[in-house]
């Protein structure tokens, strides 16, 4: 029986919403098993500070610093990566590339947080969901999704449904949204992630749904797997659901990343 060895998504409390130190999710890391890791804490916010979400600026001195340390003390053990997960905000793509280009990260996710102003995704917020009309924030969304894989900045579409968390459900039928989104990912070499956070969310299943996972595997979108975790004990969380999900779509192997560069392939 194989198991998903490798956990790109994570955070740190620099963001102000994640709990425990690198160090313990590099342990808990190890208890599970896994081989390799990524650090992608939420990037600085790029139109101004965003306490509680979003590291800042000056912060991203610290944040390499601590991930460096755990990675030269582990490194016999755990093979532990340098990363970013980096809002898409349509207009401030110069403000992000400045961003991701400070240091020479291992990957960047991008991640749609946000329609226009709108956080969808806070959970402090969902009560905005009520004036809503559900299938055009999945279109918005979308959209949105597209134009982070066109603006050349990712390397990994982060929870590529994100929309759903909470469970809105749309009542028209997306899949055309999901080919054109799957069509762009193929153009612009973008890899996508299994995510597992989704099952700890209200809509209890992971990022992306199957159906929407068999179109990205049709298109041949290199994947990645993430916990997404915010406390230690999540990292490699639900992998084994994660490894049966990516099995059940068609998918036989998964990336890796190293320095902005897809390296390697291995297989599932
Ligand atoms: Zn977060
Ligand atoms: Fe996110
Ligand atoms: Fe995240
Ligand atoms: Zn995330």
């Amino acid at each position: 029986m194989s198991i998903i060895k490798y956990d790109y998504h994570m955070h740190t409390p620099l963001c102000g919403h994640a709990e425990g130190t690198p160090e313990e999710y590099v342990q808990h890391a190890i208890k599970m098993g896994l081989t390799e890791i990524g650090f992608s804490d939420h990037a600085p916010f790029v139109k101004g500070p965003l306490p509680g979400v979003c590291m800042n600026e000056d912060q991203l001195p610290t944040y390499i610093d601590m991930i460096d340390d755990v990675r030269k003390k582990y490194k016999d053990q755990i093979s532990i990566k340098i990363a970013l997960e980096a809002d898409y905000i349509p207009g401030y793509e110069e403000n992000t590339l400045a961003i991701i280009q400070s240091f020479n990260y291992d990957y960047i996710i991008g991640s749609v947080h946000f329609i226009g102003d709108w956080a969808f995704d806070d959970p402090g917020d969902v009560a905005s969901w009520s004036n809503q009309d559900i299938n055009q924030v999945y279109r918005d969304y979308y959209s949105l999704v597209r134009q982070s894989a066109e603006s050349g900045l990712f390397d990994i579409i982060g929870h590529c449904d994100l929309v759903k968390k909470f469970g809105h459900r749309p009542t028209e039928d997306m899949t055309e949204e999901i080919i054109k989104t799957a069509e762009t990912f193929a153009r612009t070499s973008m890899a996508i992630e299994i995510n597992t956070a989704g099952l700890r969310k209200k809509v209890n299943e992971m990022y992306p749904a199957i159906d929407a996972l068999r179109i990205y595997r049709e298109h041949n979108i290199p994947l990645t797997f993430g916990s997404d975790a915010h406390q230690p004990h999540e990292v490699g969380q639900d992998f084994n659901q994660a490894l049966d999900l990516a099995k059940k779509a068609g998918y036989t192997e998964h990336v890796i990343f190293n320095q902005g560069l897809m390296t390697d392939k291995i297989k599932l």
